[in-house]
């Protein structure tokens, strides 16, 4: 179904009149990000609207590639997406650099609705929220559904700690805003109250800057219609049943984290 799509071409017959012809392409947004149609793949969604490549992560019904759009879009430039950052970029260029702008900003995972840039998320985090600072342990209840979201600092790196249970499952997320050369590591001890402790060794930390992912979703209030299925994420699970038989009954443990660099 082609429906949705408007060629950039129908209300002009002069297609040299680029200016202009630029000018329109800069009006359609992708429907999920709301940022111009800069990154490919663009495609037509099922029902109503286009995606972006930035978006292209999302499951969603798709219609058909944008073709007609790409084939016009490479011709073009586009500003980079973020509002203080002033580079005008190729087609083809725009992801790449919207990956490592350095005016790039982030939503804070403790949605405030404030964006800070990744060097000032720290200071952002230790004055509003500072409640949420991990020490090196703290305490869960897995035996409750429950989404918790804090920061870690390790060798003066920031650290994001995303931590879900339910009756079935604990799962547990670390996400850095660095690009760092070697990929980080955690790991993970839980402890339960009579001393028992599983060890959950090398799992990945994410880094955010190429991994996306909606806080508002992980911790279920997002309204953004287009965020189905879940993009808070997986996480590395551990199993109730794998607690209990590690740990005995497994009810409020007790979690350190340690990172490793390289
Ligand atoms: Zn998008
Ligand atoms: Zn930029
Ligand atoms: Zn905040
Ligand atoms: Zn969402």
């Amino acid at each position: 179904m082609a429906g949705s799509y408007v060629s950039p071409f129908s209300s002009y017959d002069n297609v040299g009149d680029s200016e202009n012809l630029h000018k329109k392409l800069l009006d359609f947004r992708c429907s999920i990000c709301n940022k111009h149609l800069s990154v490919p793949p663009i495609d037509h969604l099922k029902n109503e609207g286009m995606r972006c490549g930035r978006c292209s992560y999302i499951p969603l019904e798709l219609a058909e590639r944008a073709s007609i759009f790409e084939r016009t879009a490479a011709e073009m430039s586009f500003p980079c997406s973020f509002k203080n950052c002033h580079e005008i970029l190729r087609w083809g260029e725009v992801h790449m650099h919207e990956i490592i702008c350095p005016k790039r900003d982030f939503e804070c995972p403790f949605l405030c609705d404030k964006l800070n840039k990744s060097d000032e998320m720290l200071n952002h985090f230790m004055t509003e929220h500072h409640e949420k600072k991990l020490g090196s342990q703290w305490k869960i209840q897995v035996r409750t559904e429950d989404f918790s979201v804090f920061f870690f600092e390790h060798e003066g790196d920031l650290y994001v700690v995303r931590c879900f249970t339910s009756k079935q499952k604990a799962a547990f997320d670390v996400f850095t805003y660095a690009t760092p050369m070697n990929s980080p590591m955690f790991e993970l001890a839980i402890t339960s109250s009579d001393a028992a402790t599983a060890t959950i060794m090398d799992q990945n930390v994410s880094c955010i800057r190429t991994f996306p992912t909606c806080w508002k979703c992980f911790m279920r209030s997002c309204q953004n219609k287009y965020h189905v299925g879940d993009l808070g994420g997986s996480g590395t699970n551990v199993a109730n049943s794998f607690l209990r038989r590690m740990l005995g009954s497994a009810g409020r443990l007790s979690c350190e984290l340690d990172i490793r660099v390289g």
